[in-house]
């Protein structure tokens, strides 16, 4: 929504009663033109409707009451206190009221005004409000309901020191007075209609002093649907936009034969689904832009493998683009053994290479002579130019940034896009920010494969977590011992991987094979640790993150978290995801105290669950979508008045009703959906990409 150009480029200062020094102030809270105070949302309201007779007022319960001043007295008490206090009558019972240590209050009132305050009333020697609310009647207006104190639902706003609240609601009464008209609404009126929505004006002005609980709500729901709405519109076109023209695949019958023969095992249902929804849109001469997830270990590879397959089997060439060495390494390992018995030629491009192979490899993906290509960002670098790019794979993809998709993306404008993710996400944030992508969901593991078992323990059960280590060791497991920081920093006192490595190796572990890695190794250094600990010649491996994405040893029974605390509850549980991946059971220890409820919370809820999808609904009720994903990736604007995880129905709504609008009106062409795209462009202060 937005304000017709004398609102929206009013500034501040230029309302009554707002000069220089306050427009200062309110520009400190991010109010610099009328509009933005329009949409500047009080914290909190106050129910002061309830006005009644002196006499009727009762002990103990807040109310407002109105009367004459009959007296007012101020004095310093021995103690240094300021005290203010007044007595109002209506002609036959008094009330009185106190300030404390406001001088000025003194100013404001005096003897023979009217007044109305609203307070708790207590009973002292005799009935007294402390500090109350107060409304000076103007004996001139005639308009009573004028009053922004008392007597009506009160806003409460954020303050800065030097704003207080009464001041706030003045000046956006003022400005509601005289520019809320000038409000245009961008909403289709015939959404609005079918939807129930109140208008722009009524919206803001109800949402500033709302005249009941209901039209507050109708309020806030307008505000809500219309910010999903704009939302979702620009998903629409996105989703539009990407699918106007790609490369479609045939897709021969065996093929799917074919690969099944290459596993050991069999493709689990959920695997087989998502495969055939994959296929369907690879053989659509639309391209592909759909998200695959999946908990960890739910065998995502797997089914990525059979696209670049595909897409290989129509001369096209395939690329798996990880967010890091390790994790390009491994998925190269993985598909090259896999396919190049059916004669695939897979290539790995990562800048850890020397000079000499990169070039190579950069002459065979454009010459087409690799067909599948796995790599880091790496792959975005200037002068690799692919000679007939038909699939993206884009592994943990929200590693990557909106800028680096579309690097991708002009690679192979046609080609199809597969986003891989390791970490779920729940349903409202999907339709949020995934709302261009279509979805397809790993959510059993394979069989005989069972999840870690977690445990979160206090300090007092260190000695006992580490002969646990040695038990399972000795049956020939390996263990991952986890650190949040490489370094000792500072007067923090966080064990780091590189102390605690050495302890470990010399003292507590000495006759065990131990190793360190972390992120700030070279790349090679880190690559032949990991090869070592993958071939079983470490026993334990001593790790900060860098082990988070991805990296698969079967192996690998135990995983102890020093201060786990520290986490996320995402990260924690793609953390856990590193074991439990062969056929040995698993633990996960958590070794540390929870420092604040919020992190007490998160640990409980990982050690008592393991499905990755129930933990991020759990960590979008702790966290807020805001951090969970970010608008960072998704470059849209943060949202404003809605609440995915409260606000979910309205956004479903807001959805059905924007692709529709879309559908219809692809480009936005109609009349009656100028104000969208007006919104739009307001929303994305011209920078709009769709
Ligand atoms: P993700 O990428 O989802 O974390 P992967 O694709 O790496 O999972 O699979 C994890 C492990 O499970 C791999 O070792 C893989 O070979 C194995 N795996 C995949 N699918 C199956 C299956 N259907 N049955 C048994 N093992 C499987
Ligand atoms: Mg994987």
């Amino acid at each position: 929504m937005q304000v017709k150009k004398e609102a929206k480029d009013t500034p501040i200062r230029y309302v009554k009663g707002v000069g220089p020094v306050k427009a200062n102030l309110f520009e400190r809270i991010g109010v610099e033109n009328v509009s933005d105070l329009f949409y500047y949302l009080p914290r909190r309201y106050e129910d002061r409707t309830l006005i009644v007779d002196i006499k009727d007022a009762k002990v103990g319960e807040a109310q407002g009451v109105e009367g004459t001043i009959l007296k007012t007295n101020s004095f310093r008490a021995r103690t240094g206190t300021y005290i203010f206090d007044i007595v109002i009558g209506d002609g036959k019972n008094k009330i009185s009221a106190v300030w404390y240590n406001q001088p000025y209050m003194g100013k404001i009132l005096s003897k023979g005004q009217k007044v109305v305050l609203y307070g708790k009333l207590e009973k002292d020697q005799h009935l007294v409000m402390t500090h109350p609310a107060y409304e000076v009647i103007d004996e001139e207006k005639e308009d009573k309901s004028a009053s922004l104190e008392i007597g009506r639902i009160v806003p409460f706003y954020s303050l800065t020191e030097s704003l207080n609240q009464r001041e706030i609601r003045k000046v956006v009464s003022e400005a509601l007075s005289v520019y809320s008209s000038s409000l245009k609404d961008y909403l289709p009126t015939k959404i609005r209609a079918r939807k129930k929505l109140v208008d722009a004006k009524f919206a803001v002005t109800n949402i500033h002093f709302p005249h009941s609980e209901e039209n507050l709500e109708r309020a806030y729901k307008r505000l809500i649907f219309e910010e999903f709405f704009l939302l979702q519109v620009v998903m629409a076109l996105r989703r539009k936009k990407l699918r106007e023209k790609g490369i479609k695949h045939e897709v021969e019958r065996s093929l799917f034969e074919d690969f099944q023969k290459l596993f050991s095992f069999n493709l689990t249902t959920e695997q087989k689904k998502c495969i055939k929804e994959i296929e369907q849109d690879m053989a659509e001469d639309k391209p592909m832009y759909r998200l695959l997830q999946g908990d960890v270990g739910s065998g995502k590879t797997v089914v990525a493998m059979y696209a670049l397959l595909l897409t290989c089997q129509n001369a096209h060439q395939g690329v798996l683009m990880a967010p890091t060495e390790i994790l390009a390494r491994q998925h190269y390992v993985t598909v090259s053994k896999t396919l190049m018995p059916l004669g695939m030629n897979v290539r790995l491009l990562v800048s850890g290479m020397d000079q000499k192979d990169k070039e190579t490899v950069r002459r065979e993906i454009s010459s087409g002579e690799a067909d599948i290509v796995i790599g880091t960002h790496a792959l975005l670098e200037e002068g690799i130019d692919f000679k007939d790019l038909g699939l993206v794979v884009i592994d943990e993809q929200h590693k990557f940034g909106v800028e680096q998709r579309k690097v991708l993306k002009e690679k192979g404008p046609l080609s199809d896009v597969l986003f891989m993710t390791a970490t779920p996400i729940p349903r409202s944030l999907v339709l949020t920010f995934f709302g261009d992508m279509d979805i397809s969901t790993l959510k059993e593991k394979p069989e005989g494969r069972e999840a870690a078992s977690t445990y979160w323990v206090g300090e007092e059960k260190r000695e006992a977590i580490y002969s646990f280590l040695r038990s399972e060791i000795g049956k020939g497991r390996q263990a991952f011992i986890v650190y949040p920081r490489i370094k000792k920093a500072g007067s923090l006192k966080l064990k780091s991987a590189e102390e605690e490595y050495e302890l470990l190796k010399s003292d507590i572990f000495k006759d065990l094979r131990v190793a360190l890695i972390h992120g700030r190794m070279k790349t090679i250094e880190k690559d032949k640790i990991m090869e070592k600990f993958r071939k079983g010649e470490y026993d334990i491996l001593v790790a900060t993150t860098v082990i988070e994405v991805g990296v698969d040893i079967p192996n690998v029974s135990v995983m102890l978290v020093e201060h786990p605390e520290r986490y996320g509850l995402a990260q924690l549980h793609q953390l856990r995801g590193r074991i439990g991946r062969g056929k040995h059971p698993s633990y996960c220890i958590l070794l540390g105290e929870a420092e604040t409820d919020s992190s007490s919370e998160r640990l409980e809820a990982i050690s008592s669950t393991t499905d990755g999808f129930s933990i991020a609904e759990k960590d979008l009720d702790i966290r807020g979508p805001g951090e969970l994903l970010g608008t960072r990736q998704s470059g849209l604007p943060e949202l404003r008045f809605g609440n995915i995880a409260r606000d979910f129905s309205i956004m479903e709504e807001a959805r059905l009703e924007a692709f529709s609008l879309v559908k219809e009106d692809p480009s936005l062409l109609k009349e009656q959906n100028a104000g969208v795209k007006a919104a739009l462009k307001e929303m994305f202060k011209g920078k709009l990409e769709v």
